[in-house]
This record gives C-alpha cells, structure tokens and sequence, in this order.
C-alpha cells in the first residue's frame, strides 16, 4: 500500500495530523498509554484509499545540532521510501530558514510532495501560505489540524496523490465511518448507546481511559462492519452514568468531519430548530452523506402534525440537500431503532455512487436539450460533456467553452435533474465547470 510521510520541523503539528488523519482510532487497537503517544505508523483510509501513514515526529529523537540537520535526519529514511511526502509548516511561525533548508532538500529527494501549512487559522495562515509558494512544492493546503479545518480537502488531496488500490481492500470490508451528531439533549447518548446493544460490544478500555479512545467498532446485523466516532465522549458519559457538563455543539463539528454516514439526531418534540438547520448545512458541506433521526417518537403526541411539520422545514430550508432520510425512533425504548441502520447503509451507498460515463453523457445531452442554455455577454454557452472523477461524495466535472460562467441557476437545475435521474437523495453533490479552449 502507499506510503505517506508526514515531515517537517518540530511542533509543527505533525503528531496532531498524524492523528486526525489515521482517525486516531488506533488509541483503541493498542491502548497501552505512552505506546500510542509515540506511536509512527498507521494504515488509515483516505477517501476510500488505503494508505500508510508515517509521523517522522516519532523519529525524532536522534538530534544532530542544527534543526535542518535534525529534520532531515529523522526524515530520510521515511521519505526515501514514500510515495507522497507531506510538508508540514506551522502557519503562525511562518516560513523558517530550516523549512527552506528542507524544502530544497526534498526537492532534491524526486518524491512527491504535498505542501501544508498547519494552523493556517487566521490572518497569520494566509499570508504563510502565500509565503509557503515561494517553496517551490506547488500549491500550499492551509488546514487546522487542531479544529480539524480543510482535512476534508487534505485527505481528498491525498487520495488523488497515490496510486488507486481500492481493488486491495473491497468497499465491503471497510468499515462504514459514522457519527452522531446534534444538539444537547437531541438523544445522542442514549441512542450510540441503543445502537450499541447496551455496551455488549464494546471492547475498548475502562472508563478513565477512554479520554483518547474515539471510536467504537461494531457490526450490525447486516454484517456491514460499522465504525462510530465518538469524539463527543457520548459513550463515556452514558457509562459513567453522570450528567456531565453538555456536550457542545462543536463536538459534533468535530465528529463529522471524520464521519462518512452523519446522524443528526432531532428531538421530535422540540422539531427543527435553526442549529439543527446548521449542522445539516455543515454535513452538506464537509460532503458527508445525511440521515436525520426524529428521536423520542415514543412521546409525541400528533406524529402526523409532526411528521408533515419536519417534512416542510427540512423542503424550505434545506433545498441544497434533498431527499435526506428522515426516520422515527425512539432511543429510549428502541422503537424504530432497526430502521437506522437499513437507512445509515442506504445512504452510504447513494454517496458512494458511481456512474457510468455512457450514461452520464447520455443524461447531460438530455438535459441541456430541455434546457438551453443560456447567453452570457451575447454568446451562447456551450457544455460539451461531464465526466465523474470520485464518488464519496459524487463529485462530477462539466467540460465546455466558458464553463466556468455557467450561471448558477442552470448549475442547480442539472445538480437537481442528476439527482432525480439517478437517485442520488440526501447526499451532497459536487458539480465542478472548467473551461476548455
Ligand atoms: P444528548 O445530549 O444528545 O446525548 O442526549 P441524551 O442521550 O443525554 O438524552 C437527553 C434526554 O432525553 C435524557 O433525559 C434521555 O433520557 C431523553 N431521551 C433520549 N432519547 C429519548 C427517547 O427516545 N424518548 C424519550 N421520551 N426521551 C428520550
């Protein structure tokens, strides 16, 4: 499998994308404290590619006095052996002489390279990442590996970057990624619980020591291999059995960004609030596949007021994300809760979608018929074909004179009519323009 070296001066935040980027679910496999702190090496999933990853900060402990000296030292070895090395800066630091000492140095190495400034947060990180082009690495991603900001991009980056070997590991014996998301009191511990069968499954380490452990493996009844993320601590603190303090919304950000199914529990019978509206938009943004949960079913009163209440709210106010499943349940007595996962699986598939070049094009001819298209400074447009380079989520580029100007509500029309021709509900869709000559 490919390898990935992550590289780059010391406190960079080389350790702290390590983790986010091997989903840190490894804390559980080996969970010996003090073993996963300096823990180098991980396979992790990009996008659907199986990749190796390698922290050099794991090497770093021979040091010879100049910090060039020390950075190449614990990254040759690595990098001569990687198929994609990642430069890490630290964006707030800014561009260093040791980060051009090495970046003249890597370029030496004819591997490639993937620039990122990390703690690109700010004022500070965008004008590192302009400075990070006078490197010479090509283009600078800018990501927070702390916040967990533009990992999404990072991982796609990366997945383009190494060679295909989804033919290795078959979709099927990857576990599906999923969280569960929502607003304090949505119902989230009870249900991670519920889906849990009551902590029979759980094998990862007592309470006390599950400060690092995010994530729970399980398999449903299905067979589909099924790993929750549980950055929220949901787990943690329904075993505890104490209130803790509530856990915040950005928790939820947090556990989507690592998910590929989120689960946005609402509470039925508060129905759908603004914040509820926001995650949605989230999920929809970070391109992760949606199934909302109408939880604590057991206790409303006018199901079909309710029903017909979260069915208009979700048409008005979530147009760019049609279709999202939406199923009745009841964490508390588990009524309903065997329709989840059918749904969770169903959505994951739809995201994973794949469609033939053939009859995509034959589509895309179709639908520019019933629409013209429109005139933009006197010239009419002209799209030639479509094409998709990833699923995960279905992301699909249109080709043609100007492209790029296509105006928005023709952009929206054919996002709608893909989505309706090939059922494509509840799943972000990206459609791309680019123009040829
Ligand atoms: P979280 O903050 O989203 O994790 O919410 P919790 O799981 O802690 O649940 C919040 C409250 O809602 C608790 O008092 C639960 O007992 C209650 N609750 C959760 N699910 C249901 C349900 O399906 N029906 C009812 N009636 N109450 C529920």
């Amino acid at each position: 499998i490919p390898t990935v070296v992550i590289a780059g001066r010391p406190n960079v935040g080389k350790s702290t994308l390590f983790n986010k980027l091997a989903g840190r679910r490894h804390a559980l496999v080996s969970d010996t404290p003090g073993v996963t702190r300096d823990r180098k090496d991980a396979t992790a999933q990009l996008r659907g590619k199986t990749v190796r990853l390698v922290d050099t900060a794991g090497l770093e402990e021979a040091a010879p006095e100049t910090l060039f000296g020390r950075m190449r030292a614990s990254s040759e070895a690595a990098v001569s052996e990687a198929d994609l090395v990642l430069f890490v800066v630290d964006g707030r630091a800014g561009i260093t002489p040791a980060d051009e000492h090495f970046a003249a140095w890597l370029r030496r190495q004819n591997r490639p390279v993937l620039l990122v400034v990390n703690k690109a947060e700010g004022r500070a990180g965008a004008n590192a990442a302009l400075e990070a082009f006078s490197l010479g690495l090509g283009t600078p991603i800018g990501v927070s590996a702390e916040h967990g900001d533009g990992l999404a991009d990072l991982m796609g980056e990366i997945a383009d970057r190494v060679p295909d070997n989804s033919d290795a590991e078959p979709a099927g014996e990857r576990p599906l990624k999923l969280a569960i998301i929502g607003r304090p009191n949505a119902g989230k511990s009870t249900l991670l619980n519920r889906l849990l069968g009551e902590e029979r499954m759980i094998t990862g380490p007592e309470p006390g020591l599950t400060r690092d452990a995010v994530a729970v493996r399980f398999t449903d009844a299905d067979g589909t291999e099924i790993e929750l993320v549980d950055t929220a601590g949901l787990r943690r603190r329904a075993r505890i059995e104490q209130p803790l303090e509530k856990m915040s919304v950005s928790a939820s950000i947090e556990a989507l960004k690592m998910a590929e199914v989120v689960v946005l529990a609402v509470d039925a019978l508060d129905g759908i609030h603004d914040q509820d509206l926001q995650l949605a938009r989230l999920v929809e943004r970070e391109g992760r596949a949606c199934v909302i949960a109408l939880n604590k079913w057991d206790a409303v009163p006018d199901r079909n007021a309710a029903r017909r209440a979260v069915s208009d709210r979700l048409q008005t106010s979530l147009a760019q994300m049609p279709g999202i499943p939406v199923v009745t349940l009841s964490a508390l007595t588990g009524q309903g809760v065997d329709k989840l996962l059918p749904a969770i699986r169903k959505a994951h598939a739809v995201w994973n979608t794949r469609i033939a070049t053939g009859a995509l094009n034959r589509w895309f001819e179709d639908a520019l018929e019933r629409h013209q298209l429109p005139l933009v400074d006197g010239r009419r447009l002209k799209l030639r074909y479509i094409t998709q380079p990833k699923a995960r989520p279905p992301t699909f580029i249109v080709f043609g004179t100007r492209a790029e100007q296509t105006p928005e509500d023709y952009q929206r029309y054919l996002v709608n009519s893909l989505r309706d021709t090939f059922g494509l509900p509840g799943t972000p869709i990206r459609l791309q323009f680019r123009g040829t000559r």
